[in-house]
């Protein structure tokens, strides 16, 4: 199966969409918690807090079609140097939050993020930098590769199609070769390179209302046509399911194929998948500070459970980080999305 790449357009931004029961929709499935409760999975639960998934805003290079962010070039919702220094108070103060994981919007775009990468480094935590490769292009931020390469920062790339004609129908003219070279220049510093231990990991979502193929084999795939084509190497390719929120669910109601999608989502929830999802193990924070189970809640101000600390200055008293370890998960009907044929994560498939 020929992966195909994700849209990018340059429409004005959509208001980020309500959840789906609000939008009347017909289709009337069990909801996850009910799902989850069918096969003995309820409550689901956090089990540790290992990696820390900071969203350091909204503001993007691209306004890409299926953006679960709604991210572009003039939003202005970006983190700022305090909550910045929150978030590293709280890293000092618990060394069990091993990972932290950037994202955005295109984070490199938030003008502190070097600081943030660095200090974290010098904290010892790994850190990971959700990176769209077109922005290693703009002013001012040709010097990333070998900052990153320096600071060992694990990089996760959006590559969703090795199609160069695909990608420049899809996503821009122009957008497919920059990212070509920007996967270049990361080789050229060690990136995805046996022995170098600089970790590239490239990001692919289909095109439209479908499941993910399978990882593996559009690993192979993607490695063979890289390879030979372009000479380029990466580490791994993880394959996500396009959420059904944001631009995503508006394009969904759009063309009529919402409920077609939920269907597609429900009737392949995987069971197995549910042991691995990301919100077990991580915490969100938002660009300003305040906290969800993943970053998908995040986008739909789903706050984590009442019960437990709401931002990251509150994570700097006593005793606060404890009752976010076992939390109640806040679920909805948009959770199908990371439970469905393989399940998908920040990591890619689950199973
Ligand atoms: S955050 Fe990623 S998906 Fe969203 S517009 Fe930017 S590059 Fe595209
Ligand atoms: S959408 Fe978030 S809360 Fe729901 S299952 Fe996925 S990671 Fe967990």
């Amino acid at each position: 199966m020929k992966p195909q790449g994700y849209e990018v357009r340059t429409l004005p931004l959509l208001e980020t969409s309500p959840l789906p029961r609000e939008k009347g929709c017909a289709f009337s499935p069990p909801t996850f918690e009910e799902t989850l409760s069918r096969h003995g999975l309820a409550p689901l639960r956090a089990r540790a807090v290992h990696t820390l998934q900071i969203n350091v805003g909204k503001l993007c290079n691209q306004t890409c079609h299926h953006c679960h962010v709604d991210a572009g070039p003039h939003r202005s919702e970006v983190m700022s140097r305090e909550t910045m220094e929150q978030i590293l108070a709280v890293l000092r103060r618990y060394p069990s939050l091993t990972t932290v994981d950037i994202t955005g919007g295109a984070p490199e775009m938030n003008p502190h993020f070097e600081f943030l990468v660095a200090t974290c480094r010098d904290l010892g935590r790994h850190v990971k930098d959700r990176c769209n490769l077109t922005v290693l292009f703009m002013k001012g931020k040709e010097h990333l590769p070998q900052f990153l390469a320096d600071h060992q920062v694990e990089i996760i790339a959006s590559l969703p199609c090795y199609l160069e004609t695909n990608v420049d129908q899809q996503r821009g003219r122009g957008v497919f070769e920059r990212s070509i070279a920007a996967l270049r220049r990361l080789n050229a510093v060690g990136y995805g390179q046996a022995g170098s231990g600089l970790l590239l990991n490239l990001v692919y979502n289909p095109l439209g209302a479908k499941l993910p193929p399978d990882q593996a084999e559009l690993e192979a795939e993607y490695r063979e046509v890289l390879r030979t084509r372009f000479g380029i190497q990466f580490t791994h390719l993880y394959t996500l399911t396009n959420m059904p929120i944001s631009r995503f669910l508006d394009e969904l109601f759009r063309t009529d194929g919402y409920e077609a999608y939920l269907e597609l989502l429900v009737t392949n929830f995987n069971p197995h998948s549910v042991e691995g999802l990301m919100c077990r193990t991580m915490l969100s924070v938002g660009w300003d500070g305040r906290l969800y189970d993943c970053d998908f809640n995040q986008m739909l101000d789903l706050a984590v459970s009442k019960d437990c600390p709401q931002t990251i200055s509150d994570l700097l008293q006593p005793g606060k980080v404890e009752p976010l370890v076992h939390r109640r998960i806040v679920t909805d009907i948009h959770c199908y999305g990371c439970t469905a044929g393989a399940g998908s994560s920040c990591s890619g498939a689950l199973t």
